[in-house]
């Protein structure tokens, strides 16, 4: 999982440390000019790690030194940050943004062909729990559960269940929803997760064949249709993502149909413009398709939902390569840390409006021009 980084030097490190920033407190002035203070209190030699720019440093605390400046600018109070042994700093939560996403798993049941993400068998449902565990009960709001598949995530009840006694948490979980097939779980799940968390479930296409072929997994669209039935019997928020390939945007009207008739109870579609990283440029012969290309399926797709009072957003398409009348659709949805310009839009007067494109996508869409 890619996220802001710098790098420096690590010193009494040996395990990775999630911590807390802050630098108003005096106890560790001397190294200066800012230090994170560590929530958890192992004993007192190690009750605080630090961070600095100096190039040397004499002290029994963990510290990462020698670090850029202009990396230590961009920390603010209040930041969650892992000190690795290696030297790496991370920030894991970043106190400014409301798009922080908590990674509980790299493991996933289904295998998309388009996944960005990285799949291995890792478990990140500790480190979630220690993140969380330094984030003030009342100061946190807009979270993104993600993975992988977070519902395969080893703790991931024990996650929702602490992200419940957050007192104005507004959590969204990107799941595939195929768990939610099996009603004992969603009703364990239901029972631990804040009321209103949003499950933001993919659905590719109409065809169950297609989304099965999509998703690498037989079956996979019965049983997520199935899960998000099941979960709509609890009344909890439920939206719908659909990522436009080239294997799916041929039946996207049909499939904007079949949510319309079948599936009205979903808050919200996101038609999504892919990332090209990880299996999507893998599969990128496959999978890749030019947005200019699609531009009137997705203007049939988005009028039809709207038609039906679905609320409707369009994800990760620059605004040039939208027609003019879906523009207002587009909303900003690649996080700060991987959203990038190019050299066309500098003189474009959209561009505070605009989502740009993913800097960790291999793919730049054609037709970017300023407007
Ligand atoms: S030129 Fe760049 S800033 Fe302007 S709409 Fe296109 S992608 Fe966005």
């Amino acid at each position: 999982m890619a996220m802001w980084q710098i790098k420096g030097i690590a010193k009494n490190i040996t395990n990775p440390i999630i911590a807390s920033y802050s630098h108003k407190s005096n106890i560790l002035n001397w190294i200066k000019p800012k230090y994170i203070k560590e929530t958890k209190k192992i004993n007192e030699v190690y009750r605080f790690a630090s961070i600095s720019m100096l190039e040397h440093v004499n002290t029994p605390y963990p510290i990462i030194y020698n670090l850029p400046e202009e990396g230590m600018l961009d920390i603010n109070d209040g930041d969650i940050l892992k000190l690795c042994p290696d030297g790496t700093v991370k920030r894991v939560f970043n106190a400014s943004s409301t798009q922080n996403v908590l990674f509980v798993t790299e493991a996933c049941n289904s295998q998309c062909i388009m996944c960005p993400q990285p799949q291995t068998p890792l478990d990140y449902s500790d480190e979630v729990l220690e993140i969380l565990s330094c984030i003030p009960k009342k100061s946190l709001r807009e979270i993104c559960i993600s993975g992988g598949e977070p519902t395969v995530g080893i703790k991931i009840f024990e996650i929702m269940e602490t992200l419940k006694r957050y007192t104005y948490v507004e959590p969204i979980i990107l799941t595939n929803g195929r768990k939610f097939n099996n009603k004992s779980f969603t009703q364990s799940f239901i029972d631990r997760a804040p009321f209103n968390t949003v499950y933001a479930i993919p659905l590719y296409s109409s065809i169950p064949e297609v989304h099965d072929r999509i998703v690498g997994v037989s079956g996979a669209f019965r049983e997520t249709i199935n899960g998000i039935y099941n979960l709509s019997a609890f009344r909890v928020p439920i939206e719908i993502r659909i990522v436009l390939t080239s294997k799916n945007v041929f039946n996207l009207t049909e499939l904007a149909n079949f949510i319309g008739w079948n599936l009205p109870m979903a808050v919200h579609v996101a038609l999504m413009g892919m990332e090209v990283c990880g299996r999507a440029y893998d599969n990128i012969e496959d999978v890749w398709i030019e947005p200019k290309s699609y531009m009137q399926e997705l203007i049939e797709a988005t009028k039809i939902l709207d038609y039906r009072d679905i609320p409707v957003s369009i994800y990760n398409l620059p605004l040039c390569l939208l027609p003019y009348e879906i523009r207002k659709y587009s909303t900003f949805s690649i996080s700060q840390w991987k959203q990038g310009f190019i050299p066309e839009c500098q003189s474009c007067t959209m561009r505070d409006e605009c989502n740009g494109i993913f800097t960790s996508s291999k793919k730049i869409p054609d037709g970017i021009h300023a407007i």
